[in-house]
């Protein structure tokens, strides 16, 4: 097989079968916090319904003729969740693993981010069934045409913009706004965030998330009483949101005692060089073989003995089966839903300190707010400016949801969902019901 067509946003990493099986769907996981947060807010009954279905579904044929000139089928989702408090927001995702409820669930997810970091957009998600490791760089552009394409309907700056999720990257968005600007007849900008800088992408977009990480981690630790300075962090998931934490964490001087990717896991108790380790990976396209580290199987970095972990892969890979060999006090949740809901009560019990994936992960979608502000304005920001407004919000929303927390006495995972259902809920009552 030739080199992957491209460098992924966040990294996949299955967890073992069995535990993946034996839990929840994902989107059934989201709807029982989103249950319980409604629960205590007195939700109406009129809102609890609306706010537990998708406000629109698409499920679509992408059709592409590979290099052999075989045409192969594939199916595409976008599903926008609620779109009350603006437009649809969320990534676009190409796996294997994509499902329909999967998407559900990650638009649910994004709708309760935006709310909770307050910015103006409703959230979606989409996702083509697809393996973009084995596909040619015209074959990923095809699929990608096609299915921008297919959706085109529900984008528009105005209506849907999407953004890079795993498998997908600033080259896949270059291509989905030019197929919608070439539908449009002119070039918009704005229908897509996580461009290249050189077509109206935002400066520190692509470090984001993984700033965001840094900063809610930073914030926690503190609450904690210890200091980033020589806090032990392990990270799974070595795309662009594990591999930037990792490298904005070692700066800030916190210890990487272990990182992972789908090949392999490395452990140094005396802390990994992680500029050495991003250049391995650079050359290499993956850990395995980094000799200054001890390999160890990827989904033990969880369970390490260590301050902070940080899951930065996948659904799913904290489960009751592993919560309770977990021996961090801190839990930053890189990638969205990592922790099923089973596990949330074991951590809970265990007093680690959680900050939930809609908040831990918002740095991204914030400074992709950032990116649309921008195009929309046509003025463009350099990038203290992007950082600074991006550690204002993060901090912000960080101690909103601990505050939320103490005085409802409830965790901050809760607290979080509380939050976001309260600001969408309050949209919809002052708009009303149109019916
Ligand atoms: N895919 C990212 C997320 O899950 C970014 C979404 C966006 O920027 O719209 O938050």
């Amino acid at each position: 097989m030739s080199e992957p067509a491209i460098h992924t946003e966040r990294q996949m990493i299955r967890p073992e079968k069995d535990t993946f099986l034996a839990e929840e769907n994902p989107f059934e996981a989201m709807m029982e916090r989103f249950d319980h947060a409604a629960q205590l807010l007195k939700l109406d009954s009129g809102l609890y319904k609306v706010l537990r279905n998708p406000e629109k579904q698409i499920i679509t044929s992408v059709p592409v003729v590979r290099d052999n000139g075989e045409v192969e089928v594939y199916t595409g989702y976008r599903v926008l969740y609620n779109t009350s408090r603006g437009p649809a927001k969320g990534g676009i995702r190409f796996d294997l693993n994509v499902t329909l409820e999967e998407v559900k669930a990650l638009a649910a997810w994004m709708t309760w981010k935006c709310a909770l970091v307050n910015i103006p957009f409703g959230g979606a998600k989409g996702g083509v069934v697809c393996d973009p490791t084995a596909m040619s760089m015209q074959e990923l552009e095809r699929v990608t045409r096609r299915y921008t394409s297919s959706i085109i309907e529900t984008l528009g700056p105005d209506s849907d913009v999407p953004a890079p999720d795993v498998n997908t990257n600033e080259r896949v968005m270059a291509w989905i706004m030019d197929t919608y600007s070439m539908h449009k007849r002119h070039t918009v900008t704005a229908v897509v965030t996580g461009k290249p800088v050189e077509m109206g992408g935002s400066l520190g977009r692509r470090e984001a998330t993984g700033r965001g990480c840094m900063i809610v981690t930073r914030e926690a630790l503190a609450r904690l009483g210890m200091s980033l300075k020589g806090a032990r962090v392990a990270i799974q998931g070595f795309g662009n949101v594990g591999s930037v934490t990792a490298d904005l964490l070692a700066k800030e001087g916190a210890v990487i005692v272990a990182v992972s990717d789908k090949s392999s896991g490395l452990h140094n108790a005396k802390g990994l060089d992680v500029g050495d380790v991003l250049k391995w990976v650079r050359e290499r396209r993956q850990l395995a073989g980094y000799p200054k580290a001890d390999a160890i199987p990827n989904d033990q970095v969880l369970t390490l003995d260590c301050d902070v972990v940080v899951p930065a892969a996948t659904e799913n890979v904290i489960t009751r089966k592993n919560a309770p060999h977990i021996k961090a006090k801190i839990i930053c949740e890189g990638a969205n839903g990592p922790t099923t809901a089973a596990a949330d009560e074991i951590l809970e019990k265990k007093g680690i300190f959680v900050i939930p994936d809609i908040l831990a992960n918002a740095g991204g979608v914030t400074v992709s707010y950032f990116e649309w502000v921008q195009d929309r304005g046509g003025y463009f920001w350099d990038e203290d400016t992007v950082n600074r407004r991006l550690e204002s919000i993060m901090v912000r929303s960080f101690t909103e949801v601990v505050s939320w927390a103490e005085r409802h006495a409830v965790n901050t995972r809760i607290a979080s969902y509380m939050i976001a259902i309260d600001r969408v809920a309050a949209m919809h009552r002052l708009r009303g019901m149109y019916a």
